[in-house]
């Protein structure tokens, strides 16, 4: 199959996108600097950029900010962005890393701006959010759905345990919204800006029983939490729980004012929203009725989809 070339804002590039690797530039200047522009960058602030593909953004970030640490998995991008970056006055202010940004320990940063590849946003956002030092906010491109179920309100189509983790971490904002026709080439889904700011301090609550009780919680969406809560299985489940933990908690002496552990818990919980969506299970072994589930499952199913389109290629 002949590969696509396309154009983006920087000119000619010679290799086909790989939609599994989430490759949709953004190629509208005026998105770009309203990018820029909302995202308060200082001139002494340290950038994270995930996934900078040519650089379209990149050189945007390099003009405001001291400094850009950017990770990107693809090495044809690496190239293009090093020779991009090579002809201009910023080659100095720029770190680039090749790898999975999943895989790397982050460097320190202030802020994080990015267009980032749709397919791992859940792991993004909870690797974000583990990180310490905290940064000051990220702001980030993403799928106009997932940005739906970060800001959602109680009550609404889109909430779900992943709004109320991120919203347990942060303070999530709308920023605006970005039609598929800015991108090259263009993406299937709509897309939005969000601006995530870590909440400081953190609840002091223990993070493995709050997402147990979430579990939970969201399981049947057509059933009210009295109703959930009543069912023997989830009361039996409950109680064995009480129990596991209190021995646990006697035998190891454990103090039982459990801060929340950033290192692993939230990183870790991005990873299992994602084989979720991987896997479509329910890791209670309850009924999947879940709406969100059933997207996130087809949404995956276009992903392999496109994975097998480009490896054809
Ligand atoms: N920021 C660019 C490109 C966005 S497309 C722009 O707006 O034009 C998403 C980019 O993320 C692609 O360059 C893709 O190669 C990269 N990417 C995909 N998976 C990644 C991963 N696991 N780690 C780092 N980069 C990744």
């Amino acid at each position: 199959m002949e590969k696509k070339k396309i154009k983006s804002v920087s000119g000619a590039v010679s290799f086909g996108m790989q939609k599994s690797k989430g490759q949709h530039l953004l190629k509208n200047p005026m998105i770009l600097n309203e990018i820029i522009n909302k995202s308060g960058i200082k001139p002494t602030d340290i950038i994270l950029e995930i996934g900078p593909g040519t650089g379209n953004l990149t050189m945007l970030l390099l003009e405001a900010s001291k400094k850009v640490i950017a990770i990107e998995l693809d090495p044809r991008m690496v190239a293009q962005l090093l020779k991009r970056v090579a002809v201009s006055e910023y080659q100095n202010k720029l770190q680039l890393i090749q790898g999975d940004i999943l895989k790397q320990k982050l460097p320190f940063f202030d802020l994080c701006v990015a267009n980032i590849p749709y397919q791992i946003s859940s792991p993004i956002v909870f690797k974000l959010l583990s990180h310490r030092p905290l940064f000051r906010a990220a702001i980030l491109l993403i799928q106009r759905e997932f940005a739906m179920r970060l800001i959602a309100k109680p009550n609404t189509e889109f909430y779900c345990r992943l709004s109320v983790n991120v919203q347990l971490l942060s303070k999530v904002e709308h920023i605006m919204k970005v039609s598929k026709k800015n991108f090259v080439p263009p993406p299937k889904v709509e897309s939005s800006v969000v601006r995530i700011e870590p909440k400081h301090p953190l609840p002091n609550i223990n993070f493995i029983e709050w997402d147990g009780l979430l579990r939970i919680c969201f399981s049947r969406k057509n059933k009210t939490l009295g109703a959930i809560f009543k069912q023997k299985k989830i009361l039996d489940m409950v109680y064995n729980n009480y129990n596991k933990i209190k021995n646990i908690n006697n035998n190891n002496n454990v103090d039982n004012n459990n801060q929340i552990n950033v290192d692993n818990n939230f990183e870790q919980f991005g990873m299992e929203l994602d084989e979720e969506k991987n896997n479509n299970v329910n890791n209670n072994n309850f009924d999947d009725d879940d709406d969100d589930e059933k997207m996130d499952k087809n949404n995956n199913d276009n992903e392999k989809k496109d994975k097998k389109k480009d490896e054809k290629k």
